[in-house]
């Protein structure tokens, strides 16, 4: 279980990001984090494992309290938190086999250490996840030579790779076209399902944030304004988070689409589907 409460940071610049956020993620859920551009988003999925550093409030995963940890045991709780970024943060020089390894070391900055040896059990785990998103065959390729979609995949392998508790997801689809960014949504929440991983997506599309989450947490100037499930996010909701504004036109965009997993029935078959 993952449990903010509180959650308060005030930039030096003296901005208000957060002003006392509070969650609980229980294990397995999918949760879309929404809001409007500068609503506090980026700033709260990077609290949560200290890439900012908070001004008040505490992150609990299981017993620990994460805001009170020295560095030494932040590293260690770190790899139990899997991170997915906007613009993949590969190594583009390396093999796609080397950046779903460097899962196992934790955060990029950690890269200098990297002596490219790992135990065979770890590269034997490495070239499942590539098969899991569908990259077997590119485990060799340069990171720039693939596309956006195939980098994002690379992204949730070496996510996966580290066995995190908690996935924390950074705009994955930002720099993605409409079906690629379905694909990849799609992709996270399938393996968040086959693990009973709890993730938090900071997502921008609100189409895509109720077709593939199960909660929606809508954040308005650093405060929590929406908690429920996306069936629940109607336009009295909508506009709370995001003002006032025509929502009928998003639905209708919605029901254009290629229709998402919206039912855990659904889900459930997908999956069986996929074994
Ligand atoms: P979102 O992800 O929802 O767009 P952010 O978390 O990026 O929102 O930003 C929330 C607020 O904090 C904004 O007012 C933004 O300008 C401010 N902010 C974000 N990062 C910094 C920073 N490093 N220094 C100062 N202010 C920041």
């Amino acid at each position: 279980m993952l449990t903010i409460e509180g959650l308060t940071k005030t930039y030096k610049t003296g901005d208000k990001a957060l002003k006392g956020v509070s969650a609980q993620v229980p294990p397995g859920q999918v949760v879309g984090l929404i809001g409007p551009s500068g609503a506090g988003k980026s700033t709260l999925i990077r609290c949560i494992n200290r890439l900012v550093e908070p001004s008040a409030g505490s992150v609990r995963l299981g017993d620990v309290d994460i805001t009170r940890l020295s560095r030494g045991e932040l590293r260690r709780a770190r790899r139990r938190i899997g991170m997915i970024f906007q613009e993949y943060a590969l190594v583009e020089r390396l093999t796609v086999m080397e950046n779903v390894l460097s899962g196992r070391l934790g955060y990029v900055p950690f890269w200098r250490s990297f002596t490219r040896k790992f135990p065979p059990e770890s590269v034997e785990k490495a070239f499942a996840l590539l098969d899991r998103v569908g990259l077997s065959e590119h485990a060799d390729k340069r990171a720039d030579a693939l596309s956006g979609g195939q980098r994002q995949r690379v992204g949730i392998a070496r996510a996966l790779e580290q066995d995190p508790e908690l996935l924390l997801v950074d705009e994955p689809t930002a720099s993605l076209d409409p079906k690629t960014s379905r694909q990849i949504m799609r992709l996270i929440l399938e393996v968040c399902r086959e693990r009973g991983l709890p993730a938090i997506i900071n997502i921008h599309d609100v189409v895509l944030a109720q077709d593939f989450t199960q909660r929606i947490l809508g954040l308005r100037a650093g405060e929590l304004v929406f908690d429920g499930p996306p069936d629940a996010l109607d336009e009295a909701a909508l506009t709370k988070i995001y003002g006032e504004e025509d929502w009928t036109a998003m639905r209708r965009k919605a029901a254009e689409d290629e229709p998402g997993p919206q039912s855990e029935r659904e889900m459930a078959e997908r999956l069986e589907g996929l074994s």
